[in-house]
């Protein structure tokens, strides 16, 4: 039968958010980490690397027919990427909510895309858009060991029943 919300084990949602080149060069890395653990959200698993062009075209895959999609390739390997999962309550959509919009024309400021771009082309961060999107891209971009699992010290404090 069905439980109550309160009763539900508590799984903890993660997501994929990536500081993309443009925002690696910008030095805007440490910003953007601080906005997510100042929200409440715990970091499980962080990496730099350049990523191929193999792997941006599984991970943009439902993008791969768009007029954009090989300056969008081309902008995604054209430096490092660091790419964080991080877990908490309902983290997809409020790392989506965080990021913005994709065109930051309809970013509001106290976005990432917000404060920091102008251009769709160069729009800083990634965040996964839904939760299963999000067990894909982390499966895509991590290895399961890559993944820590740790208590956080303020857990309790960050949520109701
Ligand atoms: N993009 C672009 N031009 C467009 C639309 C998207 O260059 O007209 C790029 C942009 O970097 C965006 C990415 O393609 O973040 C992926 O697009 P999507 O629609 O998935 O947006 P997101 O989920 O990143 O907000």
């Amino acid at each position: 039968g069905r439980r109550s919300e309160s009763t539900l084990p508590d799984v903890a949602e993660r997501t994929l958010v990536a500081v993309k080149p443009d925002g690696v060069q910008r030095r805007l890395v440490g910003q953007i980490i601080q906005r997510f653990e100042q929200r409440g959200f715990k970091l499980v698993g962080m990496k730099m690397l350049q990523a191929s062009e193999d792997l941006l075209s599984q991970h943009y895959s439902e993008l791969r027919t768009k007029a954009f999609y090989p300056s969008l390739l081309q902008y995604m390997t054209s430096g490092p990427v660091v790419v964080m999962v991080w877990e908490g309550h309902n983290v997809v959509q409020t790392s989506r909510t965080m990021v913005g919009p994709t065109n930051p024309v309809e970013a509001r400021a106290g976005t990432v895309r917000g404060d920091f771009s102008t251009h769709v082309s160069r729009n800083v961060v990634h965040a996964s858009d839904s939760p299963e999107g999000a067990r894909r891209e982390i499966q895509l971009w991590f290895q399961g060991q890559e993944l820590v699992q740790w208590d956080c010290c303020d857990q309790h404090c960050l949520r109701g029943a």
